[in-house]
């Protein structure tokens, strides 16, 4: 079994991506768990949602809880998939590769950095210790590929700050590199 990456910036359809696969795996008769860390309470508790308007529900993980706490209520999936895989903490991450070595397959869905591009916690873990990496792209208002979550506010962008504000469209927008140094959102 394998763990994969699949890494976006925001609006890339990540979680429509997740949501797509979940079903694809149960149309073959597959078990398969969708988890995502609480942290991210954007669309209501246990709601994985996507912005084209798929949405599941799913078990969430609280940061000082394990996954196989998360879902010891559960039969044994075949798969899991795990949106918003960034926020998962580096324990988190190291226990779901242990599954992957006990025959489950594991998919993780996330940002790969941060608005001031560092990578997230969850991200870089993930990043070390995955089989396979692929990239979810996006493109920028100029048309280049976005690599970066800007966020701002009143129309500027803001470099410095805590890392964690969860929000959507009215605080953060993808862009390319070039961009997001001039400032332009
Ligand atoms: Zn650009």
């Amino acid at each position: 079994m394998k763990m994969y990456f699949y890494y976006g910036v925001m609006g890339s359809s990540k979680t429509a991506n997740a949501l797509m696969k979940k079903f694809n795996f149960e149309e073959q008769g597959r078990k398969v768990i969708l988890l995502k860390p609480k942290i991210d309470t954007r669309d209501g508790e246990g709601i994985v949602k996507s912005r084209i308007g798929l949405f599941c529900k799913a078990l969430l993980i609280k940061e000082d809880d394990t996954i196989t706490n998360t879902i010891k209520d559960y039969d044994r999936p075949d798969v899991i998939i795990v949106d918003e895989a960034q926020f998962l903490t580096v324990s988190q991450v190291d226990e779901l590769r242990e599954m992957v070595d006990n025959g489950i397959m594991v998919m993780c869905y996330g940002l790969k950095t941060d608005y001031m591009g560092h990578l997230f916690e969850g991200s870089k873990r993930i990043l070390e210790v995955t089989d396979t990496i692929r990239e979810i792209q996006s493109m920028c208002k100029c048309g280049k590929k976005a690599i970066i979550n800007a966020r701002y506010s009143d129309g500027k962008i803001i470099y410095k700050g805590n890392q964690i504000d969860i929000g959507g469209n009215n605080k953060y927008r993808a862009l390319c590199h070039k961009c997001w140094v001039n400032g332009k959102v």
